[in-house]
């Protein structure tokens, strides 16, 4: 990485996104390949623009109230800025610029023609009433209006922002521009005639579990029986759970920001039933905590990795580095073999260095005739961009003026899930010095049978 010089201890999350791709990038082949692309370094770690704003609006006592508003142009090269807003008090330049990089490789991982941006505010929903939520967004947009458009830079939802956010700001944005203009923003609500997508909201979720059905076919093992780590209760862990569940693999926990939920006994996991109860929950702002019944430990302030005795797939679905080493390790003793993120950015530096470790050493294990341990991990960048796929597909529908059928969504979600599982495995195969091989497709698997031999969790 010597020869890239690139500041350090100003921004850690943007630095640590950057630093992982300028890694994995300079590790491999690729500059070897293709001197040409050297040059392009520098100039795709720099943001094209980054807009910052004051939103000023006021809350339900009528006092003024002022945050801090961004939108982070990250790269146009081919298409517009797409990518969320988030609305946490976490919000600062250092988090959207990270997740504004990490949004131009997921885009351009889906085939289709969106760059990469991200935007957001330190405003905190949580404690907001649903009048203070709607005045904020439109206050949002007074300033971002100037900013997007279909073909320019097009937002959607992220954590804090779904369907009423986007309702609010779409119609904020509409006031305001004295146009329909559909496409400039994604994550519109089917419900309220805003040419929306179907299975937008599922689509993180749903595609998360496409790709690691991709993962597990390569590797020769089935999802059925599984037991499932998942963490984050929003959006994203809701969905990817409800279709874990309807796969037959067996959803073993959930979180939220105050702590973890886990199920007590194997054969009496999460259903649908208590996912739509903490979809309810969720929007009327509740914790997990609140949830009271003998199947479930609640664990305040923890999350699930250390606190199960069987995982087989642990699924970070809450936000960033929310798995670190010690978290991999502790999965791997209870037998966890694959890891993929539906959070962006889920895990630590360390924790990605200990993947890609366990990752090689069942490599060598292989080509030594004694395969042992067999360890996978997909990082968000790849396995949580069905959402921002079917965003895309939302602004290709608002340009035919149409609405794809909910089959239909569903089927280029799953198609796109596994062109992009395709092209990752091709490319390792083309610049990774270490690459996949024939190593991990197909071997023997005696995890599998250990797992099978299970008594229920107790
Ligand atoms: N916030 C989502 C992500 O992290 C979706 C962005 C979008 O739909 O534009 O990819």
């Amino acid at each position: 990485m010597s020869e890239f010089q690139f500041t350090h201890g100003i921004e850690p999350e943007f630095e640590q996104a950057r630093d992982e791709i300028v890694k994995s990038v300079t590790e491999s082949t690729v500059f070897e390949k293709n001197p040409d692309l050297k040059r392009c370094l520098p100039v795709i770690v720099e943001p094209e623009r980054v807009i910052q704003f004051r939103v000023t609006w006021e809350d339900d006592k009528g006092n003024t109230r002022v945050n801090k508003g961004y939108r982070v142009q990250f790269n146009s090269a081919i298409g517009p800025y797409k990518g969320g807003l988030r609305f946490h008090p976490s919000v600062n330049l250092s988090i959207l610029k990270f997740l504004g990089f990490e949004q131009i490789f997921k885009n351009a991982l889906t085939g289709l023609p969106i760059g990469g941006g991200k935007g957001g505010s330190d405003f905190d929903p949580h404690d907001k009433s649903d009048n203070e939520i709607r005045r904020f967004c439109q206050a949002f947009m007074t300033e971002l209006h100037r900013h997007i458009g279909a073909d320019i830079d097009v937002p959607a939802g992220d954590i804090g922002v779904g369907g009423r956010e986007i309702g609010f700001l779409y119609g904020a944005y509409k006031r305001l521009q004295q146009k329909r203009d559909f496409g400039v923003l994604t994550g519109k609500d089917t419900r309220y005639g805003l040419n929306g997508s179907f299975i937008r909201p599922e689509a993180t979720g749903y595609g998360l579990i496409y790709f690691v059905l991709n993962m597990l076919t390569y590797m020769g093992k089935d999802i059925k029986g599984k037991y499932c780590a998942v963490s984050g209760s929003g959006n994203v862990a809701q969905f990817a759970a409800k279709k874990l569940i309807d796969l037959g693999a067996i959803v073993m926990s959930l979180s939220d920001s105050r702590g973890a939920l886990i199920v007590k006994d194997a054969a009496k996991p999460f259903t649908h039933a208590d996912i739509d109860f903490i979809a309810e929950l969720k929007v009327r702002k509740g914790s997990l905590e609140e949830i009271k019944d003998d199947r479930f430990t609640w664990l305040p302030g923890q999350r699930p990795w250390k606190n199960l005795p069987k995982v087989d797939i642990a699924l970070p679905c809450a936000t960033q580095n929310e798995n670190d080493a010690d978290d991999v390790e502790a999965l791997v003793k209870v037998g966890c073999f694959l890891i993929a993120e539906g959070s962006n950015m889920g895990s630590t530096d360390a924790a990605v260095q200990k993947m890609e470790a366990l990752r090689i050493a069942y490599n060598e294990s292989v080509k030594a005739g004694k395969p042992a341990g067999q360890f996978w991990y997909a990082p968000g960048k790849a396995s949580n961009a069905g959402g921002v796929a079917v965003s895309a597909l939302e602004m290709a529908q608002n340009s035919q003026r149409m609405t794809w059928a909910p089959e239909r969504v569903d089927t280029e979600l799953n198609n796109i899930m596994t062109n992009i599982f395709n092209e990752s495995v091709d490319n390792s195969a083309t610049y990774t010095r270490e690459a996949l091989g024939a190593n991990v497709k197909k071997s023997a698997d005696k995890a599998d049978a250990a797992v099978s031999a299970l008594p229920s969790l107790v």
